[in-house]
């Protein structure tokens, strides 16, 4: 049985792909400092046998008992208010805690793969955004703690790389939504959702007609998957390149959830927001023969059952 380590187990990302490893046969072990995860998302995995869980700050020394094939480095702060509110913290993983991973990658000859993102494009020049592209980002500016962290992460994932020859895969996941994403964490999805079956106005910052681009988690975990298992060490975009505007996304959660006394309301934009992002994925095409499956209809419908389930409405 191969042994994978996954970093930010307890998380929307992190608990997704503890159930996908467990189904393809491995022995998973998941570390979380709780920090913003929740064991709501693992609690069906304690009873497993192939499943071990670690409560640790991968920011610090991490230490784990016997052989180790894979790490996948998830854990951090990944919305844009969590890493405003934890500015150090969300520094200190993604640079401390990946040099300590990297530390284990190299001590246990695992082959270790770190979660990047379309952050590090920054408010970007050059659209859609190719993996070529240096990015534009403001290093002090509010957001810079998370881009920065992740610009840092792969630098010294790299250098561990050639320098080391550690075995290392660096993704840059774009927007991705799906079942387990925290109700307040801020993002747009969850509070458009939230918004939407409360009755409440759907907070759209600005004149929302910026623009993301929502891939569905199923699509983004087999991505993760497929780039695990290839031989290819640069970095890989994975997201879905169908894009639309702030306004358009929130129109479409009104559509959806039907609710009357639910309508668009418009509020402040906040500091650095990119204005457009969408993956260029070429290379995930071709290196992984990758490319999203599920539409955002699709997506929306299997998340609002989620939401249905967890938002309160008193
Ligand atoms: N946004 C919004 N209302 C919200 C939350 C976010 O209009 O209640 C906007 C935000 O300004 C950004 C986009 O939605 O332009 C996506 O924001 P999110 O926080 O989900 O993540 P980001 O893509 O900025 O990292």
């Amino acid at each position: 049985m191969p042994r994978i380590l996954i970093t930010g187990a307890a998380g929307f990302l992190g608990s997704h792909l503890c159930d996908r490893f467990i189904k393809e046969g491995y022995q998973v072990i998941g570390m979380d400092n709780l920090l913003t995860g929740s064991l709501d998302n693992i609690q069906h995995l304690f009873p497993l046998p192939e499943f071990e869980y670690y409560n640790h700050d991968v920011s610090k020394f991490v230490h784990v008992p016997g052989e180790l094939d894979y790490i996948l480095h998830f854990a951090s702060p990944a919305s844009p208010i969590d890493y405003l509110k934890m500015p150090i913290q969300t520094l200190k993983v993604g640079a401390l805690g990946t040099h300590n991973l990297l530390g284990l990658a190299l001590a246990k000859k695992a082959r270790i793969l770190v979660a990047s993102t379309s952050e590090v494009y920054g408010d970007p020049l050059i659209h859609p955004q190719p993996e070529e592209y240096w990015g534009n980002v403001n290093p002090v500016g509010p957001r810079g703690v998370y881009d920065e962290a992740k610009r840092f992460m792969e630098a010294i994932t790299m250098a561990y790389h050639n320098a080391h020859q550690v075995d290392t895969r660096i993704i840059r996941i774009f927007n991705t939504y799906g079942p387990r994403m925290r109700v307040n964490d801020g993002r747009v999805l969850p509070a458009f959702f939230s918004q939407a079956i409360r009755g409440e106005g759907l907070t759209v910052f600005g004149d929302g007609s910026q623009t993301r681009s929502f891939c569905y988690v199923d699509d983004l975990v087999e991505g993760i998957y497929r780039l695990l298992k290839s031989d290819y060490s640069s970095p890989v975009n994975i997201g879905n390149p169908d894009e639309i505007t702030i306004k358009g996304f929130g129109e479409e959660v009104l559509a959806l959830v039907g609710n009357p006394a639910a309508k668009l309301i418009y509020k402040d934009l906040p500091v650095d927001d990119p204005k457009v992002r969408k993956p260029d994925i070429t290379k995930a095409r071709s290196i992984l023969g990758w490319e999203p499956k599920v539409s955002r209809e699709e997506g929306l419908k299997k998340t609002y059952e989620y939401f249905k389930g967890v938002v309160k409405t008193e």
